[in-house]
């Protein structure tokens, strides 16, 4: 009697179902990072407050550094959610893109919001991923402090590793405010960054297509 192999699985998370269903592969995608202290935070804040000659005596600003300490833990608090892949049963090998994904992200060396919107667009290789996910990846990198360039790297790796397409493009375009609002004050001005791996950068019809239906090639 031939002993057949152990059937290979393709579980990613510990919790996925020994049988994967028919979709594919799940993979839970939770961001690691340390705990927030919300009470320490709105301490801190007080006193950075205070540090800048603002008083947070009067009523309208006492509950100020609770609100700040909150609004910053939601913006690095990315939700998680789960990664479904499906088989790409019909061999569809154009370019599938998301365009327009918000981005709202805090620069790291300021800590003043950048906002803008990213395309993200992949070549399908053997598997395909629900349109909305592409928006959560770019979310996922964008709660917590951020340099644009990283964040537009961040999600094109990611999707390269977990997808396995043939190729993957992100081009991001965000207003930063630590530009707009303060130093050069350059109102109105904008920072492009991009990253193409694979066929989106080695090929040059597959690259042109991407870059002129982000609009990114004008
Ligand atoms: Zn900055």
């Amino acid at each position: 009697m031939t002993e057949l192999a152990p059937r290979a699985t393709a579980r990613i998370h510990p919790d996925a179902p020994e049988e994967p269903a028919p979709a594919g592969p799940t993979l839970r995608v939770v961001h690691e990072s340390g705990d927030i202290d919300l009470a320490a935070a709105e301490a801190a804040a007080g006193q950075f407050l205070n540090a800048l000659g603002i008083s947070t005596s009067s009523e309208s600003l006492r509950g100020t550094p609770g609100r700040m300490a909150r609004a910053y833990a939601e913006l690095f608090s990315p939700r998680p959610f789960d990664l479904t892949t499906f088989p790409n049963d019909e061999g569809y090998d154009e370019l599938v893109l998301a365009r327009r994904i918000p981005v709202r992200s805090v620069c790291e060396h300021h800590l003043l919001p950048f906002v803008g919107t990213a395309h993200v667009g992949y070549l399908p290789g053997g598997r395909i991923l629900g349109l909305s996910k592409l928006a959560r990846v770019v979310e996922h990198f964008a709660c917590r402090p951020q340099v644009q360039e990283r964040l537009t790297k961040q999600v094109a790796d990611w999707l390269q590793t977990h997808l396995e397409p043939k190729g993957v493009g992100v081009v991001i375009e965000a207003e930063h405010s630590c530009m707009t609002l303060r130093g050069v004050q350059a109102t109105g001005s904008s920072t492009m960054t991009s990253t193409l791996l694979g066929l989106l950068r080695s090929d040059a019809r597959s690259r042109s297509e991407f870059l002129a239906l982000t609009g990114a090639a004008s």
